[in-house]
């Protein structure tokens, strides 16, 4: 009878050798994306499906079962929160999923991805929904299969938010969701009521992109991001990705014409990698060195991008030096304005382009639609008229065309059904966190002041990123802050900071 210990062994190494693989994948995925000739396409593609598949074979092995059904009872899995328990309750609770899934589906679904993604671009490009229609069809009956092949409680979109959040359900995401939106109307009605001008004009100018590359870079490296474990590239679609426990990569997309796209963009992607970056390296492949859901991950881009990067203190700290960088377009700008114009709250027709407080509203809309799609309850022939009417309820404009309106997002044409909410308790979660690491560490304003963002950085650190996967988002808001998810802390924070924004006297 093998013992115990060797049992384990032979399971971290399986997992191991799995991380080889998709850190390679990471890698060729980064480069495909930052520097990859046309014609170097095609058998890019012919590597990353042969890499899928191997994936696919470790994590569905027999091998990985057994190892996996004979530590499940044992003493190891004792402590479901423990370093060895989670990684065995998790991959477990992975490693069911994925083998009750037909191979037939898995191969379906991954055709219907890209060729759902091809009928949307020319859709969104001929602002033409019908053609996109047959495919929005197709998805939404694949995942449905997907979900009842994995199996639900009460609510087939439960089994899709599963796949990105974790420990989360339908029921939860509607309460928090709706709350959130009943308290986020009044305080659009506070800003357009207010008649403070919105106006971010300063932002837009003479930026040249040298100079946004230096700036982007100092702030990044200011908030924590390890230059010496990571690096900042340029591309279309920025995102951040891992290729190794000490290989983090994040992306920005630069327009000489405007200065708050690259950097916020920066900033954000910066969060996500200090989140990986704070992930226990020695447990790297493994549930504990790994990132717990899609929504923690946001909440450390949001925190970072938003919570710090739109403080007045961070501005006071950084100002002075992006003045000087951009001497045509802000030499004549003091703090006061920048600092307003990177807090316009304005109602606006594109998800990726919208303010702090609005881009919730978005969020929400897309997660109503999606819900009821899934359910059944919305027949996918009606999705613009109702999409276009969530858009005249919730932010008071009526997109003129679809491609501005429900073709703007790449998700659902890649069957990403469930995902979207995540970005929304992203922003819940980041409200909670700031709270409690302001309750620990006292005033984090006069550290922002000075640039010190060091025991922000490490408050999250010890709280959130070294536990990886061992605890479930709920679990970890209860460890760490005492609640259950909701809006409350965020509404706080926004409130108070419409209370300094709005006050002209
Ligand atoms: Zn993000």
């Amino acid at each position: 009878m093998e013992d115990l210990e060797s049992l384990w062994n032979r399971l971290v190494a399986h997992e191991r050798q799995t991380s080889l693989l998709t850190s390679i994948v990471s890698i060729l995925s980064w480069d495909e994306r930052t520097g990859l000739p046309p014609r170097g396409a095609e058998w890019r593609a012919e590597q990353l499906a042969y890499l899928a598949g191997q994936v696919h074979q470790r994590r569905t092995s027999t091998e990985l079962g057994d190892l996996l059904e004979r530590l499940r009872e044992s003493e190891l899995a004792a402590d479901p929160h423990s370093d060895r328990g989670a990684t065995i309750a998790r991959l477990k609770h992975d490693y069911d999923k994925e083998r009750k899934l037909p191979q037939r589906l898995v191969e379906e679904l991954s055709r219907a991805e890209v060729l759902g993604q091809q009928a949307w671009v020319e859709a969104r490009a001929a602002r033409d929904f019908a053609r996109f229609r047959p495919s929005l069809e197709t998805n939404l009956r694949l995942r449905r299969e997907q979900a009842d092949a994995t199996g639900y409680e009460s609510n087939r979109y439960d089994a899709l938010l599963d796949s990105y959040e974790p420990g989360e359900t339908t029921e939860n995401v509607r309460r928090a969701l709706s709350d959130l939106r009943a308290a986020l109307l009044p305080l659009l009605a506070r800003v357009r009521d207010s008649g403070v001008p919105q106006d971010d004009s300063i932002l837009h100018g003479d930026f040249p992109v040298d100079a946004q590359r230096r700036i982007g870079r100092r702030a990044a490296e200011a908030i924590g991001f390890d230059f010496e474990r990571g690096r900042l590239d340029e591309t279309d679609h920025p995102f951040c990705t891992e290729a190794g426990p000490h290989d983090h990569r994040i992306l920005t997309r630069y327009d000489a014409g405007g200065f708050a796209q690259a950097f916020y963009g920066t900033l954000h992607e910066a969060g996500h990698g200090i989140y990986e970056q704070g992930l226990r390296s020695a447990f790297y492949g493994l549930p504990p060195g790994a990132f717990v859901s899609l929504g923690l991950h946001e909440s450390q881009s949001r925190l970072w991008e938003n919570l710090v990067g739109r403080s007045r203190s961070f501005w006071e700290f950084l100002y002075g030096e992006v003045r000087q960088a951009f001497p045509a377009a802000l030499g004549a700008i003091g703090l006061d304005s920048f600092w307003r114009a990177v807090n316009v709250v304005r109602p606006s027709l594109i998800r990726v382009e919208a303010d702090e407080l609005t881009y919730n509203l978005h969020i929400i809309a897309r997660f109503e639609l999606e819900e009821a799609l899934v359910r059944g309850d919305l027949p996918v022939d009606e999705l613009p008229a109702a999409w276009n009417a969530k858009y005249a309820e919730y932010l008071g404009i009526v997109p003129p065309h679809d491609g501005v309106g429900v073709l703007q997002d790449v998700h659902w044409s890649a069957a990403l059904f469930g995902y979207f909410p995540t970005y929304a308790l992203g922003n819940l979660y980041a409200g909670h966190w700031f709270e409690a690491a302001q309750r620990d560490l006292g005033d984090l304003d006069a550290m922002f002041r000075v640039g010190d963002f060091v025991p922000l950085r490490r408050w999250l650190n010890e709280h959130l990123h070294r536990h990886g996967r061992c605890y479930l988002p709920p679990e970890l808001l209860q460890r760490v802050c005492g609640q259950s998810l909701s809006s409350r802390p965020l509404i706080a924070y926004l409130n108070a900071k419409l209370d300094r924004l709005l006050d002209r006297s």
